[in-house]
């Protein structure tokens, strides 16, 4: 006897945000939330609260607990517009605790490259918002798109959205182990949400050498931060110090931003003391920060992917409609894909300022574990007043003793990658630039920040003395 359909839609625009719209049939009713629907509804209904009622309540409110928290989860408890979601996911009820989750086309509305690539399957993510305790789950699902990419990596599910464990695919199927919580998050890879970068960031923010510039706003509305770590104390002027900038491109490269998080811990501890002195690093943890809460892999709100993104000809100029004309929707700065445009002006202030950037590294995920490539003839600083790419490849072998970081290697600029954020300001600026993929094997929070430890403090080894004393 088949279970009745219950059905959740969630549609979404993405220049206006997820609304969820819920559609149910054969729906028990439920409280959404104790106590306070509750309150709400007797108001509703009398208009006015007695003393006995509300003890009444109460006593409801209280003996119910055990049943909600024994209850099985039905798509009622599902949500997929919270910080990590999934825009355009539809749940049904298959049995006893398994549901088959619909993935919705990524900005359904745009393109997010015009072929071959295709319009990709929005990434699984969801919040259970109750009764997950004592049960089990099993995800099934279903990608409405034919294009590949939802169950290439890793899940990561969660009780406080701060732990996380990772969950592997079974095909499209993922299995759940019985939940100890009410509360459980679920994303791609390990996830980090806008909203955990803008906790942390409260919490840098106290100490002197972190400093956040916002540089505006994204397309749905969330802040553009750059992140900058160095010690204004230092006995070294800012001009002579190295510059590295570090840039996740892909919202749905969770381990990247992980990775990048562990190059900035490194370079908060005790240890990242004497690069803070010499080296000012900046940090955009995710330049499409609205990404994360619409299920996006690579791409902005308007279908964008925002490593195709960068203008070696100049900020806002455009050259790449001619080569890409699908991709564009008319925009106030010469059609440059909106946060692009913003970042890359703040790049090339700084590289009008005293303190240019020495190296960008664009950070993404591959098979595999962290995979440095190195762009082959890098800066004026390699070989020079640096060592060479290959006295590179030695300090990082030299650190690298969990086996999480692949001996770097070297490629030369590519035809068609132009618009990447390592090739795009190489030929812009023939500065150094580092592409960092991998870490697909990297399956754990904790191995993703020591492999960025591994990163950073081979970079700093690298970029030894400063760029004044080293005659650069
Ligand atoms: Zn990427």
């Amino acid at each position: 006897m088949p279970v009745p359909a219950k059905i959740v839609s969630v549609r979404s625009s993405p220049l206006l945000g997820a609304t969820a719209r819920i559609l149910r049939r054969n729906k028990p009713s439920k409280p959404q939330s104790r106590g306070k629907v509750l309150m709400s509804s007797t108001t509703c209904n009398s208009g006015r609260l007695y003393p006995t009622k509300l003890a009444v309540l109460f006593l409801i409110a209280v003996g119910s607990t055990g049943d909600l928290q024994a209850q099985e989860l039905t798509v009622a408890d599902f949500k997929f517009d919270g910080p990590l979601g999934c825009a355009g996911a539809t749940i049904e009820q298959l049995g006893t605790n398994h549901f088959k989750i619909s993935l919705g086309a990524n900005a359904p509305e745009v393109w997010e490259q015009p072929v071959p690539m295709g319009v990709w399957p929005n990434l699984l993510a969801f919040e259970i918002v109750r009764n997950a305790r004592g049960n089990t789950l099993r995800i099934d699902t279903e990608h409405l798109t034919g294009g590949g990419g939802a169950t290439e990596y890793a899940q990561s599910w969660s009780h406080d959205a701060e732990n996380w464990t990772p969950i592997q695919w079974s095909g499209t199927t993922l299995n759940f182990p019985e939940f100890t919580e009410d509360t459980v998050f679920v994303g791609p890879q390990a996830p980090m949400s806008f909203e955990y970068i803008e906790k942390r960031m409260r919490e840098w923010e106290k100490l002197p050498y972190f400093k956040t510039v916002n540089l505006g706003k994204s397309l749905m509305g969330r802040n553009l931060y750059r992140f900058e770590i160095t010690n204004d104390q230092s006995p070294f002027p800012r001009k002579d110090r190295w510059v590295h900038y570090g840039a996740n491109q892909h919202a749905g490269e969770g381990y990247a931003k992980w990775r990048m998080l562990g190059m900035m811990e490194w370079l908060l501890s005790e240890e990242g003391a004497d690069a803070r002195d010499r080296i000012i690093s900046h940090f955009i943890l995710m330049m499409a920060p609205d990404g994360p809460s619409q299920g996006w892999m690579r791409i902005n709100a308007q279908g964008v992917d925002a490593n195709r993104s960068y203008y070696p000809e100049g900020n806002g100029i455009d050259d790449h409609q001619n080569h890409f004309p699908e991709m564009f929707i008319p925009q106030p700065h010469n059609n440059q894909p909106h946060e692009a445009y913003i970042f890359q002006k703040d790049f090339e202030a700084m590289m009008a300022s005293d303190s240019p950037v020495t190296c960008i590294l664009s950070h993404h995920t591959w098979g595999g574990v962290v995979d440095p490539i190195l762009i082959e003839d890098g800066g004026p600083e390699i070989g020079t007043s640096v060592g060479t790419w290959d006295d590179f490849k030695v300090i990082v072998d030299k650190y690298d003793v969990d086996n999480l970081v692949n001996t770097p290697w070297t490629r030369r600029v590519g035809r068609d990658k132009h618009e990447l954020w390592t090739e795009g300001p190489y030929l812009q600026f023939g500065i150094t630039a580092i592409l960092v993929e991998g870490s697909k094997d990297l399956l754990t929070v904790d191995q993703n920040l020591k492999s960025g430890g591994v990163l950073m403090k081979s970079l700093a080894e690298f970029y030894a003395g400063t760029r004044g004393t080293s005659g650069d």
